[in-house]
């Protein structure tokens, strides 16, 4: 899959304090953020950041933010273009399937006013995050399940589709072969699209979309549907949205961890690395078997990733240059 090709680039912008957090003093450190006020200071918008290595949904939304779109629409577009991409197995039409051959999808949006749709467990829907977006401006709601959010999308003029393509049959029909089946960490059970904007207005909107875990239980829903969990968006602050095993993300609420961490006074980086802190040092974390990701971004620009494992990536649209940028990981330092 495209998005794994991941190119090994560490020009990030980002602060590395944490790779060598524990070498460094307080004064240190203090010097550090420091220099990453100046950066900030720097931070060029608008930008567009995504979870892994979409470089076309990337494209779109900052061809909306050039053309002085809003930050809410650049995220809508830029996430439908994996939603449409049936190459893109985690995501929209060619999703991996439940253990039933079920393709659910689950996606939400966040705008600057703190407003807020989702949706949970979508079927024959291919663009669950624009179904997500009329759920938050056209229901007094926040969240539309199963039917009823399939019914809500046919009335507002989506088309229902097949979502299943060849290869989603062939991967069920192998998946139920191997009985003691494990998905690969990165490579078969992950991958939200999930997706971050500033506007040239300097205004902060995000959105997220997934198939979930691949193979998953019938019913099962991950975080990325749930605000605060799969994404948050705080217009004075930043935002945050994660990807991998929704579960433990669930269990910390970390997307909005991330910003109330980003609100104390940290930066992206740091608080994506908090938050992942959060995951592996819980009492019998099973975090070696499981991958987490966060991306976040600051009121200024300012950009942070970090995951459990190597192998995460995040694409970055920005003055003009569209990147990947492969993310520092927590077991780096542990190892
Ligand atoms: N976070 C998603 C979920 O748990 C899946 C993923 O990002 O890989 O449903």
């Amino acid at each position: 899959m495209k998005r794994r090709n991941f190119i090994k680039n560490t020009a990030i912008t980002t602060i590395g304090i944490a790779t060598t957090r524990n070498l460094l003093s307080c004064s240190e450190i203090e010097e550090k953020k420091k220099s990453a006020i100046t950066d900030k200071e720097k931070a060029s918008l608008p930008l567009v950041i995504a979870t892994w290595n979409v470089p076309n949904a990337t494209a779109k939304a900052w061809e909306v933010l050039q053309a002085n779109g809003s930050a809410l629409d650049a995220v809508e577009q830029g996430c439908m273009v994996e939603e449409a991409d049936i190459t893109n197995s985690s995501v929209g039409k060619g999703g991996m399937p439940d253990r039933d051959g079920r393709i659910t999808l689950d996606a939400c949006i966040m705008n600057k006013d703190g407003d807020c749709g989702s949706v949970v467990y979508l079927q024959n829907i291919t663009h669950a995050v624009s179904v997500a977006r009329k759920v938050m401006e056209h229901t007094p709601h926040v969240m539309l399940a199963g039917k009823g959010a399939e019914e809500f999308a046919v009335a507002n003029g989506f088309e229902k589709e097949d979502l299943q393509t060849d290869n989603t049959r062939k991967a069920l029909e192998s998946w139920l072969i191997k009985s003691q089946y494990e998905p690969v960490i990165n490579i078969e059970n992950h991958d939200t699209i999930g997706m971050l904007a500033i506007d040239t207005n300097g205004d902060i909107s995000g959105a997220c979309t997934t198939s979930g875990l691949a193979f998953k239980m019938a019913g099962r829903v991950g975080d990325s549907p749930i605000i605060g969990s799969g994404l948050f968006v705080d217009n004075e602050v930043g935002a945050c949205v994660a990807t991998g095993l929704g579960e433990e993300v669930v269990k910390t609420v970390g997307s909005f961890l991330v910003v109330e961490l980003m609100r104390q006074g940290k930066l992206p980086q740091e608080a994506c690395e908090e938050a992942i802190h959060r995951i592996v040092s819980k009492p019998n974390s099973d975090y070696k078997n499981f991958q987490v990701g966060y991306i976040a971004v600051n009121k200024s620009g300012v950009v942070g990733s970090y995951s459990i494992h190597d192998g995460f990536s995040m694409t970055r649209y920005q003055v003009n240059k569209n990147e990947n940028v492969q993310s520092d990981y927590y077991l780096k330092q542990s190892s």
